[in-house]
């Protein structure tokens, strides 16, 4: 065994196949490619810290579809072959059947890495933001995936619905300048 540890070894797996670069969300890139609003200006996002994967993003948008959707921590997601954000609980067969997943839209992607990895993918068009996955991989998994308020889609509303009845008071307006707030390994070349 070399000197780097298991999760080094998983970064490399995935940085050797270039998936980082298509992890990143549409709508992030979208932002990242129009103008930045000026400075001074606020938007609402979610503290991934702070949500309780209550399930209120997927409701309470005034979008029809949440502007709320699931991201991925690549670098710190364990890659496990039982992932607890993508089967549901007490399953026997860990395979791709569509009645052994949590996700209730087929959003999320399982892609063999090498044994015994697999890597799990969101798909941001079939996301509602229901927090399922979320729920399940902060419960049972490392909490590498969580929710974000994806700026393309969101109106920012003056009061975002949402912001008034998240029980964790997990919504705030921030800097329009940083307009995500991503967990540990989620990084642009420009982060
Ligand atoms: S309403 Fe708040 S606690 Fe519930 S899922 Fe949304 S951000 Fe998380
Ligand atoms: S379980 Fe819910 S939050 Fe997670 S990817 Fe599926 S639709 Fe999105
Ligand atoms: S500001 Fe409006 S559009 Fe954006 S997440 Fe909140 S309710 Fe949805």
């Amino acid at each position: 065994m070399s000197g780097k540890n298991k999760y080094q070894n998983r970064r490399d797996f995935v940085k050797s196949v270039g998936k980082l670069a298509v992890a990143l969300p549409i709508g992030y890139l979208a932002w990242e490619l129009v103008p930045k609003t000026t400075a001074g200006e606020f938007v609402w996002q979610i503290d991934p810290y702070s949500c309780t994967q209550c399930g209120q993003c997927e409701t309470n948008c005034v979008q029809t579809v949440s502007a709320v959707k699931c991201m991925h921590a690549y670098e710190m997601c364990g890659y496990c072959d039982l992932c607890s954000g993508y089967l549901r609980m007490g399953v026997k067969e860990l395979n791709t059947g569509a009645e052994l997943q949590l996700c209730p839209t087929s959003a999320i992607t399982r892609s063999f890495v090498e044994n015994p990895y697999f890597e799990y993918t969101i798909d941001e068009n079939l996301c509602n933001g229901c927090g399922k996955c979320v729920k399940g991989c902060a419960d049972f998994g490392n909490g590498s995936l969580y929710l974000q308020i994806i700026h393309e889609l969101c109106v920012n509303c003056n009061q975002c619905s949402i912001a008034q009845s998240c029980p964790a008071d997990a919504i705030q307006r921030i800097p329009a300048t940083k307009p995500y707030i991503l967990k540990e390994g989620y990084k642009t070349d420009e982060s």
